[in-house]
């Protein structure tokens, strides 16, 4: 950190102040307080970053696979080490409890173990005798630098989908994070340079707009890796491919939660309560709308609104908190707005919990919406905030016809006894991800991770092995012996 208090960048293996002389503050959520200032890092510190980048790949590209795993195992090894450090870290900067954070960072581990797999799953196949003595082999390649564009949401479990997973590939790699977690991102570029990666393979560049504005259009980018709100993915999305490069854009939110009447409330409702409200709403898999079928609509409401009212926020170092603040004043103020405009479409407020008093962090109080109309804007529109609304229908084809209409499709839920209720949702649902039962269907990092229609920009989903196939290019080698 330069004696201004500003962060640097990490770019071939030495801390490099910003050529930038613009800075932002970074907030505590729960306070206000400034924690540091982030650079606002120009094209010229991207460029800088490219290059170090570049010249890293040349040499790390030939590094055996195993050699590359190795150093990711000692990366999780100090993660592992440093898990309450980190855990610290992600709620003092981005405000979720102690234990959000710290169960973020293990799901970063847990894709950190996926990369170490490589040896084992980045292998290629083999087809002898094609026709008589030819044999044709698949061999996957690194494509190059990659950018990882990542949101304030999860400061170290987003970087981690992707960073040891591209450097395992052989790729090398730019992190640029959200401006208003630097601090975890700070850590992790230490961390990579503790597990010996070599200097140039992993980079960190601060910033917002212009740094990455500067990635995609950068000719020494190969791959872009986003995770962000839905306008910034079209944006990152068109503007990457158009100077032809790979990439998958990972976006916004409006996920549905379909309760039947014979789900059994004791359990459901505390999960539905978590999806919803954890970590103040802030997560892409956030359960934001219940469809209640009825009967027993009135009965769920009930049990949830009782929840809503008892749900203690508070700032995350409080040991009794649940839910903490939201990242910024002005996520504050937007969300208050939607609660106003809720209630000013005829939405009725069933439920509103309590903020704590005085101070200048950015709580939201939780609030639980009945009588919603499919129709209404909070109905349909991100709110990324601690506001479930509860739609009343009749059956579950109309509550699966009202998802199915939303222009988002990350994830879905359903909560019922009934298996074969399940199942037909399972299969109809427009979502990418879906639980049966569970509040917050995140795939384990061996699986695919990403939305359909406007939640996702791409082909190839984020981690598992879909991202093998994202980090890498395959080649067929065809091949006669005279
Ligand atoms: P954001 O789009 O504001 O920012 C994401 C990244 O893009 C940041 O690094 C930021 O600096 C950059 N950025 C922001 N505006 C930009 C612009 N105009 N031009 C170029 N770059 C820009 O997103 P956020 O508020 O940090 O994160 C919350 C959003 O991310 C929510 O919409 C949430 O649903 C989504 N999200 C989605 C997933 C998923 O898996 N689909 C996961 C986590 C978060």
């Amino acid at each position: 950190m330069a004696e201004t208090g500003t962060l640097e960048n990490y770019v071939g293996g030495t801390w490099v102040r910003s050529r930038s002389v613009e800075s932002l503050e970074v907030p505590d959520p729960s306070n206000g307080s400034v924690l540091v200032r982030v650079p606002r890092s120009d094209a010229e510190d991207v460029d800088l970053a490219v290059r170090a980048a570049r010249k890293a790949f040349e040499t790390w590209r030939r590094q055996p696979v195993v050699e590359r795993a190795r150093r990711v195992l000692a990366l999780r090894n100090l993660l592992e080490a440093h898990v309450d450090d980190f855990a610290r870290s992600v709620m003092r900067e981005n405000g979720k409890t102690l234990d959000e954070a710290r169960a973020s960072v293990e799901r970063g581990i847990e894709a950190t173990e996926f990369a170490a797999s490589a040896p084992t799953t980045v292998q290629g196949s083999f087809l002898g005798d094609v026709t008589p003595g030819v044999d044709t082999t698949l061999i996957r390649e690194p494509v190059g630098v990659v950018a990882g564009i990542t949101p304030f949401n999860f400061p170290v479990m987003i970087p981690l989908w992707m960073a040891p997973l591209a450097l395992v590939c052989g790729n090398t790699f730019i992190l640029k994070p959200s401006e208003r977690v630097p601090l975890s991102a700070t850590m992790l570029a230490r961390l990579f340079a503790e597990a010996d990666f070599p200097s140039g393979t992993f980079n960190l560049v601060h910033g917002d707009v212009a740094a990455v504005n500067a990635l995609l259009t950068h000719p020494g980018v190969n791959a872009v890796s986003f995770v962000g709100s839905a306008p910034t993915a079209k944006h990152v999305y068109t503007t990457a491919a158009a100077h032809g490069k790979r990439v998958q854009a990972l976006a916004g939110a409006k996920n549905f939660i379909i309760v039947l009447p014979d789900a059994d409330l004791d359990h459901s409702v505390p999960v539905i309560i978590s999806s919803a409200y954890g970590m103040a709403g802030e997560r892409c898999l956030a359960g934001s709308v219940v469809v209640a079928v009825e009967p027993g609509a009135d009965r769920l409401i009930e049990r949830l609104g009782d929840a809503v009212s008892h749900l203690a926020t508070g700032p995350g170092t409080d040991p009794g908190t649940e839910m903490g603040p939201v990242i910024r004043a002005e996520n504050r103020d937007r969300v208050l707005k939607w609660i106003r405009e809720g209630e000013a479409m005829g939405a009725q407020v069933v439920a509103r919990g309590t903020v704590p008093t005085g101070g200048e962090g950015y709580y939201v109080p939780p609030v639980l919406f009945d009588r919603v109309r499919p129709e209404m804007s909070i109905a349909q529109e991100e709110i990324f905030g601690p506001v479930l609304c509860v739609i009343r229908v009749g059956s579950l084809d109309e509550a699966i016809e009202i998802a199915n209409r939303s222009r988002f499709g990350n994830a879905s839920a359903i909560f019922t006894r009934d298996g074969k209720a399940a199942r037909d949702f399972a299969h109809r649902i427009e979502a990418g991800m879906v639980g049966i039962n569970i509040g917050v269907p995140a795939p384990a990092a061996y699986f695919p991770f990403a939305g359909w229609k406007g939640s996702f920009y791409g082909d190839l989903h984020a981690t598992g092995r879909d991202a093998i196939e994202f980090y890498t290019h395959r080649k067929v080698v065809i091949s006669r012996w005279f």
